[in-house]
């Protein structure tokens, strides 16, 4: 299983981190080892002082798929929910000004929070709210309306690059209000009014 990742896929995140506005969706990957095993805490990593949550809308693909049309990307998932991508953004910075990879601030063990996932049916996807909440205050609220890509245009995309699979997971970008955790930070997720994951900062 694969994560296929999004970058700079909402203008005011865009704009809070003063990156430019991409011609084509910025992509990478996360392996299956950062995934966050279910009821694990977060363990902020020592090569980091500077880790920043990111509440993203996550795919779940259930039909391999090459050359995707985007007019049958919806044939490719059933469920969608709600994860975050750690970032450690100290170390991005660092990367990212010397034209290197993003993947030791992206990548590493953890990184990669899957929260629960529900049948698409239940949601209106064109507007779905969703929310992250650090120690019960809101921090990030977003709507897939405000997406430069939707997720049938993604599919479509990242399928030029990608075979995807049965159980791969794509992380479609996060909205304004990325910021640092510290431990014994709580945070929750919400998509539409469903609860998503609950994590514990350690
Ligand atoms: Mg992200």
């Amino acid at each position: 299983m694969k994560i296929i990742c999004i970058g700079r896929n909402y203008a005011k995140h865009i704009e809070e981190l003063n990156n430019e506005r991409p011609v084509d969706p910025v992509i990478f990957i996360k392996p299956d080892s950062a995934v966050l095993l279910k009821k694990n805490p977060f363990i902020i990593p020592p090569f980091s002082q500077d880790i920043h949550y990111e509440v993203e809308v996550l795919v779940k693909i259930n039909r391999i798929g090459k050359y995707i049309d985007e007019k049958f990307a919806p044939k490719y998932y059933e469920e969608i929910g709600l994860g975050i991508d750690f970032t450690a953004r100290d170390l991005q910075s660092k990367l990212k000004a010397k034209g290197l990879p993003w993947e030791k601030a992206k990548a590493f063990d953890g990184s990669a929070v899957i929260g629960k996932f529900y049948p698409k049916t239940g949601f209106d996807l064109e507007s779905l709210n969703f929310s992250l909440f650090k120690n019960n205050e809101i921090v990030q609220d977003g709507n897939t309306k405000n997406m430069l890509w939707k997720i049938d245009e993604i599919i479509a995309y990242v399928s030029q690059f990608f075979t995807l699979k049965i159980g791969d997971i794509i992380f479609t970008g996060t909205p304004s209000g990325v910021g640092v955790v510290k431990p014994g930070d709580v945070l929750s997720g919400t998509l539409g009014n469903n609860k998503a994951f609950m994590i514990n900062i350690r």
